[in-house]
């Protein structure tokens, strides 16, 4: 079973309400907050509030109009921080680590936004 969902992983318990975050933006369907442990100036988190667990499963599972609010507010974020480049922003790089080879941490869907330093290469 690849895609067992943990209720009680951290991103759970912050969407219930039982662990405080700096939110960023919240709609219908995503939540976006700051990581607490920031690798770069900006570095914020969206998730979206449905039990996904990594990218391939929210693409696979959850509806469109899940997907399309998830994207769009990873958009809003990027262009109300003034991220985008080309536009007098200098850019920025969305990860999204699955599993074990990747290192992912929180066992709940999550895309990272990261700017504010030179990022390098790598992709982390
Ligand atoms: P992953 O390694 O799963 O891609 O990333 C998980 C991220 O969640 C890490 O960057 C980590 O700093 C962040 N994180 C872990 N616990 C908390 C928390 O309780 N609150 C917030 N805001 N971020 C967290």
């Amino acid at each position: 079973m690849p895609y067992a969902y943990d209720p009680q992983n951290i991103f759970a318990r912050i969407l219930r309400g039982e662990i405080p975050n700096q939110t960023v933006a919240e709609t219908e369907h995503t939540l976006a907050f700051n990581d607490i442990y920031p690798q770069a100036p900006v570095h914020v988190l969206v998730i979206p509030k449905g039990p996904y667990v990594c990218a391939d499963h929210f693409a696979l599972e959850a509806s469109d109009a899940e997907i399309v609010d998830f994207w769009r507010t990873i958009g809003r974020i990027c262009a109300e921080k003034g991220l985008q480049p080309g536009e007098g922003g200098q850019g920025y790089r969305t990860i999204s680590n699955a599993g074990e080879v990747a290192v992912q941490e929180v066992p709940h869907y999550h895309v990272h936004i990261l700017s504010g330093r030179p990022l390098g290469r790598m992709l982390q």
